[in-house]
């Protein structure tokens, strides 16, 4: 007799980061833009420098440049002849005997060896008076000691950061080619949502998650498109997913993955794509459905709005990150001491929400941040990390250890 209400093992996390990762390829296809559109972007061909840095010797200090054969052991003294501006090189010549006033990122002139800090000299008519033990072939930056000609300024895949878009600068690049953004759409489902500003009726509610989700998926490698609220309508989702999976590259949908009898979201794709994954040993967020509807990835994310904001972080952030091109991440995990008892039953893995700091003798310590639910956002709101429990974890005594992940965008 078969036991009708066994259920199939649900699938760990790790099992379902590995198949995801399998079943995606990234997305192919460059486009041009220019360097102040470029921050989070990936360069999808190296960089190359056309000249090196810094391009001339120049001065890293505001003083005097000199032959180092003029210094001696005790003080000496030598003539100023001229200037040399930041842009404005001084042209004439400087026999031994001579110096020039030179300022930081000026030109330092061919036969000049050594500069000396202003703070260090007298300054009397032009005639300059420098100290004993004077040290030679100081404070100048040499050609190319940063960057050579030709070399490679950062590979293809960079994700570039505000420093990167400085060295591009600096080194005259202005157009770039980058990998073209992963075009993200995404909808709400449920027949008790509402918009903000329309008065609340028996038993609606507020749609919140796409709101959530709309700051979650901002990010310069992702263009979003917002599809809208559906109602729980079988043909209505199954024609809104269609057509959207011929334009997009992946589509997002939160509520109606689970059992209930409004519940159309694996039906769907069972009909007109392929389920890959259903249900997840994970909590919260355990009806999760992953697919393919024709070329297009699919997650039908939970409707709940915790689980849909630790499904997406720690489901569909990967995926999106492997679509898009960006390298794999694994998540800072820290160990801390738990100073609040925490319930948990084993079975799934958990990311309780909760409070860490850094003690002032630097060991790590956390606390829950209240109600675990996954209809409470304000605990979440609260919350500055996961702590994250393994399915075979019990119940948490206070002052055990436990992992914690920080949050590390704004969640
Ligand atoms: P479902 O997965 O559709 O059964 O929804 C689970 C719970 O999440 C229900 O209490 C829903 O009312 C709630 N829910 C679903 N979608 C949203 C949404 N977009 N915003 C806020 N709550 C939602
Ligand atoms: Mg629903």
């Amino acid at each position: 007799m078969t036991d009708i209400c066994s259920q199939p093992a649900l699938l760990s996390l790790s099992d379902a980061l590995n198949r995801i990762q399998q079943a995606l390829t990234p997305i192919l296809g460059e486009e041009s833009i220019i360097l102040p559109h470029a921050l989070g972007r990936l360069l999808s061909q190296p960089c190359y420098a056309s000249f090196s840095l810094p391009a001339f010797p120049n001065s890293s200090m505001d003083g005097y440049a000199l032959h180092s054969s003029d210094i001696q052991a005790q003080s000496f003294s030598l003539k100023q002849v001229g200037i040399s501006w930041a842009g404005q090189p001084y042209t004439g010549t400087v026999n031994s005997g001579e110096c020039i006033r030179i300022f930081t990122g000026a030109v330092l002139p061919s036969e000049l060896d050594s500069v000396v800090m202003q703070e260090q000299v007298l300054d009397k008519d032009n005639v300059i008076y420098f100290p004993e033990k004077v040290q030679a072939q100081q404070n100048i930056r040499h050609i190319g000691e940063d960057i050579q000609a030709g070399d490679e300024l950062l590979p293809a895949s960079k994700n570039l950061t505000a420093i990167d878009l400085g060295l591009l600068a600096a080194s005259g690049i202005y157009e770039l080619k980058v990998k073209c953004q992963l075009r993200v759409a995404f909808f709400s489902t449920g027949d008790e949502l509402t918009a903000i500003g329309t008065p609340l009726k028996a038993g609606q509610i507020y749609d919140s998650n796409r709101y959530t989700l709309n700051a979650l998926l901002t990010h310069p490698c992702y263009s979003v498109t917002d599809l809208g609220v559906l109602a729980d309508d079988k043909q209505l989702i199954k024609q809104t997913l269609l057509s959207a999976s011929e334009e997009y590259d992946v589509i997002i949908s939160t509520g109606g993955a689970s059992v209930g009898d409004a519940d159309f979201i694996k039906i769907i794709l069972d009909e007109i794509g392929q389920v890959n994954f259903w249900k997840l040993a994970l909590k919260p967020g355990k009806p999760l459905a992953f697919g393919h509807i024709n070329q297009c990835a699919f997650f039908g994310l939970p409707g709940n709005p915790i689980s849909v904001l630790a499904t997406f972080q720690q489901v569909v952030t990967p995926a999106l990150r492997a679509l898009s091109g960006q390298e794999t991440k694994s998540p800072l995990h820290i160990k801390a001491r738990c100073k609040s008892p925490l319930y948990k039953q084993a079975g799934r893995q958990e990311f309780q929400r909760g409070i860490f700091k850094q003690t002032p003798t630097g060991e790590f310590e956390v606390i829950s941040a209240g109600k675990q639910g996954s209809n409470i956002l304000s605990s979440s709101s609260r919350a500055n990390c996961y702590i994250v429990l393994s399915q075979e974890q019990g119940p948490v005594a206070i002052n055990e250890t436990v992992i914690v992940e920080p949050f590390t965008t704004l969640v």
